[in-house]
C-alpha cells in the first residue's frame, strides 16, 4: 500500500490559494478585455477609410461630375487605399509578432556602416520636407541585431521623426556605447509629445489628439510595432523623452554583446 504526501491547506493557504485564482482570473478577463477593445479598434480603423471609399467612388461614378472633381475624388479614393493598405501591412506583422511566428536572424553588424545605408534610404523624404538628418554613431561600433527587424525599427521612428516635425528642424541618430550598453536615440525637434500622453504612446492604436493624427495619417500601430521589435532583441528596452513643441527623442538601449 502506498501514500501520497499531500501537503495539508491550511486556512493561510487557502487564502492564498484563492487569492491566486482571483489574480488569475483577472488578469484572463483583462486579457479578453484587451482582446475586445483591439478588435473592436481595428474594426473602426478600417471601417473608417473604407467608408471615404465607398462614399467617393460612388460620387466619382456619376457621368455628370466635371473632370476636377472625379479627379479629386479619385486621389481621395486613391490616399485612403493606401492608409488601408498600411494598416492591414502593420496589422499583420503584430498578428505575426503575437503568434511568435516570426524568427529573428541576429548578426553582428558594423553599425556606422549599416546606419549610413539607412540614412541614405531616408535622405529624399527628409530633404522634401526640409529637415536636416544627420547621423553620429560611434566609430567601430558592433551590434548583435536582426538587421531587417532593426530597419523597421528605425525607419518607423524616422517616419515619425520627420511626420511630426516642422520644416528646418533636424532630426538625428546617435549611436555610442554606454556603460556597458549600446544606446541608440533618434532625436526630432519636432511638435512634441504632450506629458499625459506618454505613457499610452506604445499602446496599439494610441495617438495624440484624434484631430492632430487624422491630419497627419496613420494608424498609431507603428510604434506598438516598434516596442515589439525591440523587446526581441537581448536585453532590448526603449524608451521616450519629449516636450512639447521642443522635440522627442526615443533612446533604444541593447545589451552590448562582444564576438
Ligand atoms: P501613427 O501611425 O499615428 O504615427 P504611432 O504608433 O507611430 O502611430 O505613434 C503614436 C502617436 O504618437 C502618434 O499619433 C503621434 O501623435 C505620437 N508620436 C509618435 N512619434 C512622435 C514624434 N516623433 N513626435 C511627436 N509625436 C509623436
Amino acid at each position: 500500500d502506498f501514500s501520497v504526501n499531500l501537503p495539508k491547506l491550511g486556512d493561510d493557504e487557502l487564502g492564498d490559494l484563492s487569492d491566486s485564482i482571483e489574480i488569475l482570473a483577472n488578469d484572463l478577463n483583462h486579457l479578453k478585455n484587451e482582446r475586445k477593445e483591439f478588435l473592436a479598434s481595428i474594426s473602426h480603423e478600417l471601417r473608417t477609410p473604407l467608408t471615404y471609399i465607398k462614399g467617393y467612388a460612388d460620387v466619382a461614378r456619376r457621368d455628370t461630375l466635371n473632370k476636377s472633381d472625379r479627379e479629386k475624388y479619385l486621389n481621395i479614393i486613391y490616399e485612403e487605399s493606401e492608409k488601408l493598405s498600411d494598416m492591414i501591412k502593420d496589422l499583420f506583422d503584430l498578428a505575426r509578432i503575437d503568434q511568435n511566428n516570426f524568427t529573428i536572424n541576429r548578426e553582428f553588424i558594423n553599425f556606422p556602416l549599416y546606419l549610413q545605408v539607412i540614412y541614405e534610404k531616408m535622405l529624399p523624404a527628409f530633404r522634401e520636407k526640409n529637415i536636416q538628418l544627420v547621423v553620429n554613431c560611434e566609430d567601430d561600433l558592433k551590434v548583435f541585431i536582426d538587421p531587417l527587424r532593426f530597419e523597421q525599427i528605425l525607419l518607423n521612428l524616422l517616419d515619425n521623426a520627420k511626420k511630426y516635425s516642422q520644416p528646418n528642424t533636424k532630426t538625428s541618430i546617435n549611436a555610442k556605447r554606454e556603460k556597458g550598453k549600446v544606446k541608440i536615440e533618434v532625436k526630432d525637434e519636432g511638435y512634441g509629445i504632450p506629458e499625459e500622453d506618454i505613457p499610452f504612446i506604445f499602446e496599439r492604436f494610441y495617438r495624440v489628439e484624434k484631430s492632430r493624427s487624422s491630419r497627419f495619417g496613420g494608424s498609431g500601430l507603428g510604434l506598438a510595432i516598434v516596442k515589439e521589435l525591440v523587446d526581441t532583441h537581448e536585453g532590448g528596452e526603449i524608451r521616450v523623452e519629449s516636450k512639447a513643441n521642443q522635440g522627442t527623442t526615443f533612446i533604444i538601449t541593447l545589451e552590448e554583446l562582444r564576438k
